[in-house]
């Protein structure tokens, strides 16, 4: 059990315009979750598109999502091949997530990257479901932005695995800028005797 689990968060720059910053750091924050490292900046094209190609299975993985989620609604997709609709994706995406601000965030704690999954919610946001913040903050849905030829604007990106997360980390964020630190509400999380609270 890794109690140092890392995952990288984006409020992506529709989070940053719609005032969401606060409410997402609040969300993530009072799990207990310890955020190591913040930063905000304008990505490059280039720079996004490497982000999504640091997982070789990233096209084939987020066409058959895309393919399949047109499915599940008894809709033809509009693109049959993952990996040609996964490239359609990515280059809107590419415009999408360098369009201004991101805030880049890394947060670390016992299975961060789930946690910060579940809290997050599912990438359409149509369907994501409610009390997260996909569905909780906003209605996007696949079906108009493909019609839109734009990319779902959902927020967030969220790391989907803890070896995704060591990648995207690298990628996003040097060393020292990463905090080590003690919390001290980690004893309360982690401890094993609460020994230390009666006087
Ligand atoms: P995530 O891990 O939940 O963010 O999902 P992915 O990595 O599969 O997709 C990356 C991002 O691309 C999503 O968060 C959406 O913003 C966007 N996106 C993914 N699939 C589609 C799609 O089929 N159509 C459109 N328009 N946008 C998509």
């Amino acid at each position: 059990m890794n109690k140092k689990e890392r995952s990288l968060v984006l409020i992506k720059p529709d989070g940053v315009q719609r005032g969401l910053i606060g409410e997402v750091i609040k969300r993530y924050e009072r799990t207990g979750l310890k955020l190591v490292g913040l930063k905000m900046f304008v990505p490059t094209a280039d720079f996004v598109k490497k982000h999504y190609l640091l997982d070789p299975g990233w096209k084939q993985s987020n066409g058959e999502k895309t393919i399949n989620a047109y499915k599940a609604k008894g809709q033809e997709p509009p693109i049959s091949d993952p990996i040609k609709a996964a490239e359609k994706t990515l280059g809107r995406l590419k415009s999408y997530i360098s369009s201004g601000p991101v805030v880049a965030m890394v947060w670390q704690g016992m299975n961060a990257v789930e946690v910060i999954r579940k809290i997050t919610g599912g990438t359409e946001p149509r369907t994501s479901d409610i009390g997260t913040i996909r569905g909780d903050f906003t209605i996007d849905s696949y079906e108009i932005a493909d019609l839109d030829d734009r990319s779902v604007r959902n927020i967030i990106h969220a790391s989907g695995s803890p070896k995704e997360a060591e990648m995207e980390v690298k990628h996003w964020f040097e060393d020292e800028e990463l905090m080590n630190y003690r919390l001290v509400g980690e004893e309360i999380l982690y401890d094993v005797n609460l020994d230390g609270i009666l006087e």
